[in-house]
């Protein structure tokens, strides 16, 4: 839980020296409160009290990176229960399994498969984070070679799953540099699954099948010197994983419990990929930091990223694209100029019609603080002065050499305005910009533009 300014009062030296840049250590401890100060500017506080504020100040889940590189994925420094309350950080990672009784053709299928789980959505990439190797053949040699082989065929970040610390050694030895996480440490073999993370400065994933045993793991597993650890409970049903998600979020949060305090690995369950969307979806909604699933369908993995990136939008900030000059096609000195706002949907709709359109065109994308047409202009952020600063700000004037500027039909009203404002000429263009392909061809082109 975070300090009050008067905690961090008590903890500080209270000589007043104001080295610190403030009057008075009350005011320092205020400032610091508000995260308006860093600690390191007080150049007299003590270690101890240092740690102290330090162990305060830590997120109340840890942070927990694994993969390497452009594979890095982090999952955990969550700070709400609700997203409404201020935003959740480090969307669910989703991770498809691969058996290492797979070999040949079937292996390269199936990897082929997990490669193909990348996608574009209004303008962001979504994909899967994350491959799981599962020791299903129960072969020492076999899961390191499968393990090595992902690590050199898929571009993702790589779990490994077996409870044999001999199949976990045998396959951190051929991946290490990639920062796997090991899944799992369970009482029974949790001090030789601790060496392994210890040693190779990977991540592991604590199992157990109750919460009070799962507390009980993460604190041997820190006294071993592991502090990079992910929870995951051996719960049957989805109802035992929704209800035991929600009760280590509390306790983290709310309780401050440290045992608790790190993400969660979870197993969508059922054995269809329909039922196992289903679980994944849920799962997601309730704060688990990585889920599996036991299948490669597109079909599954499109729909559950997009709920990924709904919930861990911000929902006091619109999906927004850039403001500035778009150009679509090979645009020239003639082309037609079309202005939008940078809500996210808004702009890809535009832009995709104006593609389906192969009329080469201008977009100037207007700063409504990610808001839509009607939206933006309701609420005074779509005005004239808004587009003239656009024009200015993208440079489009010596770009084209025609004064035109087509306009969303929903704001028409805008028309008079916005050419006293900028000296352009309007031309209205559709409301819908399902229209935009047969107002471009029959409205600009065939007026001889
Ligand atoms: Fe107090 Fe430290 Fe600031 Fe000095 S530098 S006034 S001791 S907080």
């Amino acid at each position: 839980m975070a300090l009050t300014g008067l905690d961090i009062f008590k903890l500080l030296p209270k000589t007043n020296c104001k080295k610190c840049g403030m009057p008075t250590c009350l005011a320092f401890a205020m400032q610091l409160a508000q995260k308006r100060a860093e600690l390191d500017a007080c150049p007299c506080v003590s270690e101890e009290a240092k740690n102290k504020l330090d162990a305060a100040a830590a997120p109340p889940v840890k942070l927990i990176k694994f993969g390497s590189g452009d594979a890095e994925v982090q999952i955990g420094q969550e700070t709400v229960l609700f997203r409404h309350e201020e935003k959740f950080h480090n969307p669910t990672i989703l991770a498809p399994t691969v058996s290492d009784t797979l070999s040949g053709a079937e292996l390269t299928k199936r990897i082929d498969a997990v490669n193909a789980l990348q996608f574009e959505r209004v303008g962001s990439h979504i994909g899967a984070g994350a491959v799981v190797v599962v020791n299903d053949s129960g072969s020492d040699a076999t899961f390191a070679s499968v393990a090595k082989t992902l690590s050199q065929s898929v571009k993702l970040a790589l779990i490994l799953c077996s409870e044999s610390p001999s199949a976990i050694s045998a396959a951190v030895a051929e991946t290490a540099s990639l920062k796997p996480l090991i899944a799992a440490a369970t009482a029974e073999n949790v001090d030789e699954m601790a060496t392994i993370a210890k040693d190779n400065k990977c991540p592991i994933v604590a199992k157990a099948d109750s919460l009070e045993a799962l507390s009980d793991l993460t604190e041997k597993i820190k006294s071993l010197g592991v502090e990079e650890i992910v929870l995951s409970l051996a719960s049957e049903t989805l109802r035992e994983q929704l209800y035991d998600l929600a009760r280590i979020r509390v306790l983290a949060l709310k309780k401050a419990f440290r045992s608790l305090g790190y993400p969660v690995l979870s197993l969508a369950t059922g054995d269809t990929p329909d039922q196992q969307i289903a679980s994944a979806a849920s799962l997601i909604c309730k704060y688990a930091g990585i889920v599996v699933l036991n299948t490669t369908e597109p079909y599954a993995f499109l729909p559950l990223l997009t709920t990924v990136m709904n919930v861990y939008c911000d929902p006091q900030k619109p999906v927004q694209v850039e403001p500035k000059l778009y150009t679509i096609g090979e645009a020239t000195a003639d082309s037609p100029v079309i202005f939008t706002t940078n809500f996210s949907l808004t702009y890809y709709t535009v832009e995709a019609d104006v593609e389906a359109s192969r009329v080469p065109c201008y977009i100037i994308v207007v700063d409504t603080e990610g808001t839509s047409v009607l939206t933006a202009y309701s609420g005074d952020k779509l005005n004239e002065k808004a587009v003239a600063d656009a024009i200015k700000k993208t440079g489009i004037e010596d770009i084209v050499t025609h004064r035109k500027l087509i306009i969303p039909g929903y704001v028409a009203v805008m028309s008079g305005k916005v050419e006293e404002a900028t000296g352009w000429d309007v031309l209205v263009g559709p409301r819908e910009s399902t229209m935009l392909p047969k107002y471009l061809k029959e409205v600009w082109c065939s007026s001889g533009n």
